[in-house]
């Protein structure tokens, strides 16, 4: 048997490369708080993504705990069960209580038809993620915000890179939350970030990723330990290097599992986004009726031939066993995340996902009998 391929395998540069890096963290002894590497990687990050502040984290769940706790975010959440499980735990650790609506299904994304119906007065936030990178109904979203008074935190943990209308996707909401994990398009091996608009927020986001320390005798909130620390930060600056190299083949394979994949009974694909330059992040197909084995089989098959997908994101969140109390992650309420849960298997893709692994894996899909 072939080697496995897993849904993602991170791009490492040569090591020599970061050699060079390490020999200066050795010489200057800075390891942490804020040091060089760290003040060059928010700087380039910001370049790169087209943002105006970005505070770096030790990874992208600490983040997102701090970011509702910048804005102060309390009482019940709007957000999506469609997710990885970071993001509702992410509210749990501040003691809100997560309100999961439903999706829309060409996307992933909360559906904004159905929000409203579940703004309630302990209501103060939106939590949506940009699923697979596909852009939620930013617009939308940012009119019921305004009408009933919400913040708006994104996960953008699947958003790095991704342009929507001509610009950053990560430039709407309040603040918006990157995941730098080793599994992300861009990865720091651990790592995330938060992007915000204004350098006040920015200052305030760095005192609680310290512990709250706004100066040597100065403690101004329960902070968390969430620095990045410098080897990390150095990492993504030699990232950088050759992240658009990594989109562009990225894209490439989406392209290629869309057309070869195309016209295999059973089997479709979310439809692509208008207006958008996606990071090919992900690969989603969904096995349908049609298609002569369930979608367990499809992705039990392929795991015997050494194919590992994944099925993000199944189970829903609201379907685990600390949110399957909650009223809003009744099954009735829920049924488009439901149906997609059921139906999806992530295919691998990463830059180095050869062509003729690509041919292989659309074979085993479309070839039935083997
Ligand atoms: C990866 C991920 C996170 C968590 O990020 P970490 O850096 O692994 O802590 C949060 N939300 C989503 C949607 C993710 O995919």
């Amino acid at each position: 048997m072939n080697k496995p391929i897993y849904v993602t395998q991170p791009s490492l540069p040569p090591l020599e490369e970061f050699i060079p890096y390490l020999q200066q963290i050795w010489d200057n002894k800075i390891l942490t708080n804020n040091g060089p590497f760290h003040k060059q990687l928010e700087q380039a990050l910001c370049d790169y993504l087209g943002v105006d502040h970005l505070a770096l984290f030790a990874n992208g769940t600490i983040a997102l705990v701090t970011a509702l706790q910048a804005l102060r975010i309390r009482g019940e959440v709007i957000t999506t069960p469609y997710s990885f499980v970071a993001t509702s735990h992410s509210l749990v650790w501040n003691n809100i209580t997560p309100v999961f609506v439903d999706i829309d299904p060409d996307t992933g994304n909360l559906d904004p038809e159905r929000i409203e119906e579940s703004i309630t007065p302990a209501t103060t936030a939106i939590l949506p993620v940009h699923c697979y990178g596909n852009p939620c109904d930013v617009e939308r979203i940012g009119k019921i915000a305004d009408t009933y008074g919400l913040k708006v935190i994104y996960d953008a943990a699947h958003a790095f890179g991704v342009q929507h209308k001509e610009e950053s996707l990560l430039r709407h909401g309040d603040l918006s939350v990157l995941s730098f994990h080793a599994t992300k398009v861009f990865n720091t091996f651990e790592g995330g970030a938060i992007v915000c608009p204004d350098a006040k927020t920015k200052q305030r986001i760095d005192y609680l990723k310290n512990f709250g320390f706004a100066d040597e005798v100065t403690v101004t909130a329960t902070g968390i330990n969430g620095k990045m620390s410098e080897v990390n930060a150095a990492f993504g600056l030699l990232q950088l290097n050759g992240i658009d190299k990594a989109l562009d083949r990225r894209r490439q394979i989406a392209a290629n599992y869309r057309h070869l994949l195309h016209g295999v009974k059973g089997i479709s694909f979310m439809p692509e986004i208008t207006d958008t330059i996606s990071n090919g992040s992900y690969m989603p197909i969904l096995v349908g009726k049609d298609y002569p084995l369930t979608r367990d089989q499809l992705y039990q098959k392929l795991k015997d031939h050494g194919i590992n997908g994944r099925r993000y994101f199944f189970p829903l969140i609201s379907d685990m066993p600390m949110y399957r109390g909650l009223a809003s992650a009744n099954r009735e309420r829920l049924p488009v995340a439901r149906q997609l849960a059921n139906q999806v298997i992530c295919l691998p893709i990463f830059p180095d996902l050869s062509d003729d692994q690509l041919n292989q894996i659309v074979d085993r899909i479309a070839t039935i009998d083997r």
